[in-house]
């Protein structure tokens, strides 16, 4: 059988003075993909409608990727002191984008920023920036700690009757950290599948779409490495047809 296609979507970078307006990601996004035996294809921010419809025509499954702070307008809120960097351009494609996949039932594995873009497209809101609104003794932002990537700082629990539960096979996990938000009022029609110790909201899954798995931490950076994180991408890429 031939390898199904994700589409994942980029990061938008403005002009420098050596380079112009770029769009990226990260890599371990597309190694993790094609080690779970997909076919990783990236999908640039374009402001046609007509595009974005076209995207799910060409892709199997839809991988919204990580990045930075979708603009607190999107869900009905005024921008926050702590509030960090946005880009309009990627809200314009994603939002979108995600509310047409879900309505085509196209089966979609949300990392960091996309648990936050899927909550949003949702109808959901957000925690601007925990520090400030959500105190805690778990730096979420583990960058602050100098912890590398691929290294875990703390752990999360699994509801036992999730899918995830049954995609990582343990109510327990050591996750990475990279987010100064998360989810505060979570969408009708998601389902909080995994907390940090602190009640922060790690995962969210719908349970009437054929496949919709959406985590606040990088697994594709952990995969290498770990099973439970392999198996998020193996779970996903599985259920694509
Ligand atoms: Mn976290």
């Amino acid at each position: 059988m031939a390898r199904k296609v994700v589409g994942i979507t980029c990061a938008t970078f403005k002009p420098t003075e050596s380079a112009g307006p770029r769009q990226a990601l990260n890599r371990p996004y597309v190694w993790a993909i094609e080690r779970a035996g997909g076919v990783p294809i990236l999908l640039p921010v374009t402001a046609e409608p007509e595009v974005i419809a076209r995207y799910l025509g060409i892709i199997d499954g839809l991988l919204l990727s990580g990045g930075v702070d979708i603009a607190p307008a999107h869900y009905g809120q005024e921008p926050h002191p702590k509030l960090g960097e946005v880009d309009a351009d990627r809200d314009a494609t994603e939002l979108p984008l995600t509310r047409l996949a879900l309505a085509q039932d196209v089966p979609i594995f949300a990392i960091c920023r996309g648990i936050q873009t899927l909550n949003v497209a949702m109808g959901g809101t957000l925690y601007q920036d925990l520090p400030s609104e959500y105190p805690s003794e778990i730096v979420h932002q583990q960058s602050a700690r100098n912890i590398p990537r691929d290294q875990f700082s703390h752990s999360i629990r699994i509801h036992p009757d999730s899918r995830l539960c049954g995609i990582v096979g343990a109510q327990e996990m050591e996750t990475n950290s990279f987010h100064h938000q998360a989810l505060k009022n979570v969408a009708e029609g998601l389902r909080v599948t995994a907390h940090a110790p602190d009640g922060v909201i790690e995962a969210v899954e719908s349970p009437t779409h054929r496949y919709v798995v959406a985590v606040q931490f990088h697994p594709e950076e952990t995969a290498p490495q770990d099973e439970k994180s392999r198996r998020l991408f193996n779970s996903f890429v599985a259920a694509l047809t």
